[in-house]
């Protein structure tokens, strides 16, 4: 009964782990969600804008408190002035904004160089828009850009660049030289880039340094964001898309017929949040990197070699070392044996068989559950 333009989709794997979480009683790694809510001011803004009567249409941009908002924090972090009236979009989550993004700037036919593995939405929505996917592979065990297969990846058609840093699933965080390739390819074929950096204040090493503070990059930078993954309110599906005009009203010609409008009492907690309790992204992100290193270390001790990443909630391990060659398989095989969920990384591909033996676990969770799933994985047979 689908329609054409979702064929060859597979079903989302969020949806098959965490059902399978639920249906095993396994605790689940797999999921990027916090088992914690965000800051209690912010949910009781919440609670007061719901009983203040915020509770109709909010205007198709955003309230304007929570426009301001994002463009003061888009000065305070970066140095960056988006003109919240033209150049700030409030979106449904980051998925709208990937979605819109993509529908209101691709063309049917036109090419969309995408760094692989991806978050499985860019599949979908470069589809849905008529794209076609140009993907430029990170590799285990380091996963850097290689650059040269990013400038092999652009060709006439190629319309713009989906980047993700910090990036999920693998953690890592484009560097300076990196972010610099991209920027020079950006700037001499003349491409926009789409740049989804939810992840911005998750970050363990040095500060986030947004695509669009390049030099020259900013005219054609549109930057996705989102309160879900800074505050840990990942329910509330809100999100932002900053850039120039004429980027953000593509973004706004196609959010307009896709919500119209996103969650009006929880736009105004959502400004609270970002100017009230500007704080808590950095305390977040310090007790993730304790939750980081609890995890991998003690994931590599199992004979689970597991990368270290440089921001998200997520860290990927190689399964070989356990004899399996197949992730999936091992995902599949993991709540039955030892009552943990994780998310195969190969699915998030083209190509296969850079990420079959690789599983994504997220340490968003509290140090009890990360230390009872090491004790279950401990207590396992884990090898094939
Ligand atoms: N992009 C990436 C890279 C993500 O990991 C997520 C989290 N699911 C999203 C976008 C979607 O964000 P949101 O929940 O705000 O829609
Ligand atoms: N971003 C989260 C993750 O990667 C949630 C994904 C989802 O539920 N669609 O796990």
């Amino acid at each position: 009964m689908v329609a054409s333009r979702f064929a060859g989709i597979p079903p989302t794997i969020f949806a098959e782990m965490s059902g399978l979480a639920v249906r095993t009683g396994s605790l689940n790694l797999g999921q990027g969600f916090p088992d914690e809510d965000g800051p209690a001011a912010v949910l009781e803004a919440a609670r007061q804008a719901l009983l203040d009567g915020a509770n109709q249409y909010a205007p198709g941009l955003g309230v304007p408190a929570l426009r301001a908002a994002v463009a003061a924090h888009q000065h305070r972090h970066y140095g960056l002035d988006p003109d919240p009236d033209r150049e700030v979009v409030i979106t449904t989550g980051a998925t709208e904004g990937v979605a819109a993004a993509l529908l209101g700037l691709v063309e049917p036919g036109d090419e969309v160089v995408v760094l692989e593995p991806y978050y499985d939405s860019y599949l979908a929505m470069i589809q849905v828009a008529g794209g076609v996917r140009v993907p430029v592979t990170l590799r285990w065990p380091d996963f850097r850009l290689d650059v040269d297969a990013l400038r092999a990846a652009v060709t006439p058609r190629t319309r713009l660049i989906l980047l993700n840093s910090p990036h999920n699933p693998t953690g890592a965080v484009l560097d300076a030289d990196e972010l610099a390739a991209v920027a020079a390819v950006a700037i001499e074929h003349d491409l926009v880039v789409v740049t989804d950096e939810v992840y911005e204040h998750l970050v363990f090493d040095a500060p986030h340094v947004p695509l669009a503070t390049l030099p020259g990059m900013a005219e054609r930078t549109l930057t996705l964001s989102s309160l879900g993954k800074s505050y840990s309110l990942t329910g509330w599906k809100i999100g932002w898309a900053t850039g120039p005009a004429r980027l953000v009203e593509a973004v706004v010609a196609a959010k307009q017929w896709l919500t119209f409008t996103s969650g009006a009492p929880l736009q105004p907690a959502a400004a609270v949040a970002l100017t009230d309790v500007a704080g808590f992204p950095r305390q977040l992100a310090d007790s993730l990197r304790i939750r980081r290193d609890l995890l991998c270390d003690g994931l590599t001790a199992l004979g689970l070699p597991t990368r270290r990443p440089e921001g998200t909630y997520f860290a990927l391990s190689d399964v070989r070392h356990l004899g399996w060659d197949d992730g999936l398989a091992f995902c599949r095989a993991l709540p039955e044996r030892a009552g943990v969920v994780a998310i195969p990384a190969q699915v998030f591909h083209d190509d296969t068989e850079a990420g079959r033996h690789l599983v994504r676990w997220a340490f968003c969770k509290r140090t009890e559950v990360l230390e009872e799933a090491l004790g279950r994985l401990a207590g396992a047979d884990l090898a094939r």
